[in-house]
């Protein structure tokens, strides 16, 4: 099984270059982004209470995720090919849990590729696209606040993986089809 965690802080391009590597490695795609999202779709209790968490842009509590991320492996892990995470782990207690998870189950984790782009060009993206997301996330205020979440939080990751020989940093700020190059090229060797 290929077992992938797609990194990067918001606006990398995790959405965009998993959709190609889901066409081509055939994996199972876990966003945690979106499961939340269509949780407060539904107005299930999750997603009432997640959602002004998510719209302050700050992060859903870990058991909540690990939860929800175990269920969704539970599931699909006897007909995947592969899962690739998506906007998760974003804590080292996520990290830690899906080591666990994976480990309870009898998986792995393939590697890690991590999108780089600097802070500047991630919120002029965010920016863009909050004109036709809709997400009620994207407002220049929410923006800087999960950037900021992302330096605290999540970006002491890469050298959590780093030490783990997991990481593969991608440079994330050419263009989409250049960037999934160099993606599958890692991939392909995983
Ligand atoms: P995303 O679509 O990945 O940018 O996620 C949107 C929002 O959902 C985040 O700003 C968080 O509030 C919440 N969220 C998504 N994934 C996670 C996660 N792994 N841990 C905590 N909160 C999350």
């Amino acid at each position: 099984m290929l077992n992938i965690i797609l990194f990067g802080p918001p606006g990398a391009g995790k959405g965009t270059q998993s959709e190609k590597i889901i066409a081509e490695f055939n994996l199972y795609h876990i966003s945690t982004g979106n499961i939340l999202r269509e949780e407060v779709k539904q107005q299930t209790p999750l997603g009432l209470a997640a959602k002004a968490i998510m719209d302050a842009g700050k992060l859903v509590s870990d058991d909540i995720i690990l939860g929800m991320v175990e269920n969704v492996i539970q599931k699909n892990k006897d007909t995947a090919k592969g899962f690739i995470f998506d906007g998760f782990p974003r804590t080292i207690p996520q990290a830690d849990g899906l080591m666990q998870l994976l480990q309870k189950m009898g998986l792995s984790l393939s590697g890690v590729i991590s999108l780089t782009v600097d802070e500047p060009e991630l919120i002029q993206r965010l920016l863009k696209r909050a004109q036709d997301s809709g997400r009620s996330d994207d407002t220049e205020e929410v923006i800087k606040k999960r950037q900021e979440v992302y330096r605290n939080e999540t970006a002491p990751l890469l050298t959590y993986y780093e030490n783990k020989k997991l990481l593969h940093s991608v440079n994330g700020m050419g263009a989409i089809d250049e960037i999934y190059t160099s993606i599958r090229q890692i991939l392909k060797k995983l």
